[in-house]
């Protein structure tokens, strides 16, 4: 048995870049940028008012003094004249600070009779005014990899930045395999299950930025294996899911042998998923996850995961984890890693209940992986554990 972090080794060396594409930036929410960008011009452009009121010489900003109000700055539409002494224009939010002018007093603190205002409140210290640039300056680069939130759209939409380099979605083709499934909505014989894992994985996986592919049901036939393997050679990751361990109706590592796969199984000492198959089926990774629903879903959490983020040039690194404080006692670990369903409230966690691995409903009642290393003991409230969460 390998231990995870040698077995993510291997599905790394799995994991190509995916190519570049531009998209346009409302498409590009949630992509990974793929090359870094650089600001197209200076924000803001101009100095510019933060306040509704007048614009006028700081050195003149006396409480009671007064000014003949001259013109007028809107956003949008500016005064073009250069202000004299004992001028003020009046001015608001957005609009360009006009020449001469060099702090804008705020309308709350002035009274205005006709063209005159006279300072009738201390307008303070504060100029009031955003400086040419202050936001960026033309040429200021996002850097790549970064995967582009919604701030960040806001941003290169100031930049003028229409269309984005991302990295292409990797499509993912996920199989189950067995007899005994039928997809959601259809109508189970007596022997049968719904298939879940699929469903589940492609939602994880087009969480952190896949583009999933639900393919039909192989059934525990080599014929059937190999058609439903045969429609996801265009995929950029073909994941099989159940059927990979050693029984009779285990058929998923044979068929894959036989169309070519250069292959490698690993026994992984982890729990819940210890049977893990990875290869190349004609130049297209392939990974053959567990079958039992909960192992499914935590080896595409340490596992799948962390491949796509690096097919999307994000590096190759493992699940994040964090540290906490346990709110509840946890019996000793046995030989291999354990990925206990938790639940993470208040900044502490506690084991979610019976730790199975078809369980469905106590995976879903988790938000947290508890991560116990091989043999270690049992633990008390307040000791500090592995976490890494679920979203
Ligand atoms: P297997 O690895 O094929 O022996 O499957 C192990 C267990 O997982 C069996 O109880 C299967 O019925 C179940 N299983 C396999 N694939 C799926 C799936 N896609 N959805 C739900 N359960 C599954
Ligand atoms: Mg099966």
């Amino acid at each position: 048995m390998i231990p995870v972090l040698t077995a993510l080794d291997h599905l790394f060396a799995l994991a190509d870049p995916i190519d570049i594409e531009t998209v346009p930036l409302r498409a590009a929410a949630g992509r990974i940028l793929a090359q870094s960008v650089s600001a197209r011009r200076t924000q803001p452009p101009f100095p510019a008012s933060s306040m509704d009121g007048y614009a006028l010489k700081a050195v003149e900003a006396d409480l009671h003094a007064q000014f003949k109000v001259v013109g007028e700055s809107a956003a949008g539409h500016r005064w073009n004249g250069t202000l004299g002494p004992g001028q003020a224009v009046r001015i608001f939010t957005g609009a360009p600070v006009p020449e001469g002018a060099d702090k804008v007093v705020i309308q709350e603190d002035v009274t205005r009779s006709g063209d005159m205002i006279s300072i009738t409140d201390d307008p303070g210290p504060k100029d009031n005014i955003r400086p040419a640039g202050v936001d960026f300056e033309q040429g200021m680069v996002i850097d790549a990899p970064r995967r582009l939130s919604p701030g960040d759209i806001a941003l290169l939409a100031s930049m003028n930045v229409p269309e984005v380099p991302v990295r292409r979605a990797p499509v993912v083709a996920l199989i189950s395999t067995g007899d005994e499934l039928v997809v959601p909505g259809e109508d189970p014989g007596p022997d049968q299950i719904i298939a879940s894992n699929t469903f589940g994985l492609a939602a994880m996986l087009e969480g952190v930025g896949a583009r999933a592919r639900i393919l039909p049901i192989a059934r525990d036939t080599e014929s059937s294996l190999q058609t439903v393997l045969g429609l996801a050679q265009d995929a950029d990751l073909i994941v099989t899911i159940g059927g990979a361990s050693v029984g009779d109706h285990d058929l998923v590592a044979g068929v894959a042998a036989k169309l070519g796969m250069e292959q490698a199984f690993y026994k992984v000492a982890m729990r819940p998923g210890k049977p893990l198959m990875a290869g190349r089926l004609n130049g297209t990774a392939m990974v053959g996850l567990p079958g039992n629903p909960v192992s499914a879903m935590v080896c595409g959490a340490v596992f799948l995961t962390p491949m796509i983020n690096a097919m999307l040039g994000l590096g190759r690194a493992p699940a994040p984890r964090i540290v906490m404080p346990l709110s509840a006692p946890l019996g000793k670990n046995g030989p291999r890693e354990h990925y206990m369903r938790a639940i993470v409230s208040d900044g502490a966690v506690a084991d979610a209940g019976a730790q199975d691995s078809s369980l469905l409903s106590v995976l879903a009642r988790a938000n947290a992986l508890i991560i116990r290393p091989p043999h270690d003991p049992a633990r008390d409230v307040g000791d500090l554990v592995d976490v890494l969460t679920l979203s």
